[in-house]
C-alpha cells in the first residue's frame, strides 16, 4: 500500500514538471542571481536544505518530478550503479554551478531582493515554445542518462539539487537533530537479499545494516526495502 502512494505520489509530481520546472532550476537561480534577485527555485533548494536536516533525502524518494521517471526506467535498466564514482561528477557539477551563482550575486553587488516568480511570472513554467524544448530536453537527458547508466543514473550524476540535501543531513547529524532514517534490527535479517534488489539507489542494504541503520546519504527514504523485507528487520524511526 505505501509503495502504491509513493508512486502514485511521484507520477503525479512528474506530471506537473510543466508547471514546476522553473523552480527547480539550476538557470533560473543564475538569473536571478545576475540582476541579485533570489529566485523560485534558489528558495526552493533553500527549503530542501532545512527539509533535509529532519527528513533527509525523503524530497528524492517522495516528491520529486524526477523520481518518478527514474522509477519508470528501471523497467528498462535496473542495473545496480558505481554510486562513488558518480558522485565525484556530481559534486564536480554543483561546484561549478555554485561558484557561477556566487559569482552571479557578486557582480550584482549583492542580495537586492526575492522574487519567487522570476522567470515564471504567470505562475507556470512551461509557457511558449522555447520552454517545452527545454522541457523536454530535460527529460531526454534524465531518461537517457538513466537508461545508460542504470539504477537512478542521473540522480547519481549530476542532479545539482541533491547536494542540498546532503548538506542539510550533514548539518542536521552536526548539531545532533534527530532525522528519518530505515532503522533496522540486524539480528533477524536471513541475508535474503531482497532488500538489496529493491533498493533504487543501488544501495548494500543487507550490508548497511550491521550499524543499526541505512548509514549512507544516498539513502531516499523510499522504504522499498522495508516493505520487501518479508522478516520486518527495517523501519522508518526519527531516532
Ligand atoms: S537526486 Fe535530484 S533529481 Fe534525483 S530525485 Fe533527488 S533531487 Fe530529484
Ligand atoms: S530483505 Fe530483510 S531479511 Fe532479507 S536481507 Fe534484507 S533486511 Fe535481511
Ligand atoms: S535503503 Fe531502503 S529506503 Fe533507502 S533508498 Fe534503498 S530501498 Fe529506499
Amino acid at each position: 500500500m505505501r509503495q502504491k502512494v509513493r508512486k502514485t505520489l511521484i507520477i503525479i509530481f512528474l506530471l506537473l514538471f510543466p508547471v514546476t520546472l522553473n523552480f527547480l532550476s539550476p538557470y533560473v537561480s543564475i538569473d536571478g542571481a545576475m540582476i541579485g534577485i533570489i529566485s523560485g527555485s534558489l528558495l526552493l533548494f533553500i527549503f530542501m536544505f532545512v527539509t533535509a536536516i529532519f527528513f533527509g533525502r525523503a524530497w528524492c524518494g517522495w516528491i520529486c518530478p524526477m523520481a518518478g521517471l527514474s522509477e519508470a526506467c528501471l523497467s528498462i535498466n535496473n542495473k545496480n550503479v558505481n554510486v562513488k564514482r558518480l558522485r565525484i561528477i556530481r559534486y564536480f557539477i554543483f561546484t561549478v554551478w555554485a561558484g557561477i551563482l556566487i559569482a552571479m550575486f557578486v557582480m550584482a553587488g549583492g542580495i537586492k531582493g526575492v522574487n519567487p516568480l522570476h522567470l515564471t511570472e504567470n505562475g507556470i513554467s512551461v509557457d511558449g515554445p522555447m520552454k517545452y524544448i527545454t522541457y523536454y530536453l530535460v527529460l531526454a537527458l534524465f531518461f537517457i542518462v538513466t537508461v545508460t547508466v542504470g539504477k537512478r543514473g542521473a540522480c547519481h550524476s549530476f542532479c545539482w539539487m541533491s547536494p542540498f540535501l546532503v548538506g542539510g543531513m550533514a548539518l542536521g547529524k552536526l548539531l545532533k537533530i534527530p532525522r528519518l532514517r530505515v532503522k533496522a534490527d540486524s539480528s533477524l535479517c536471513v541475508k535474503c537479499g531482497a532488500c538489496d534488489k529493491k533498493c533504487p539507489m543501488s544501495i548494500n542494504v543487507s550490508s548497511s545494516i550491521k550499524d543499526g541503520y541505512i548509514n549512507t546519504s544516498d539513502c531516499i527514504l523510499c522504504g522499498e526495502c522495508i516493505d520487501n523485507c518479508k522478516k520486518k528487520v527495517l523501519k522508518y524511526s526519527r531516532k
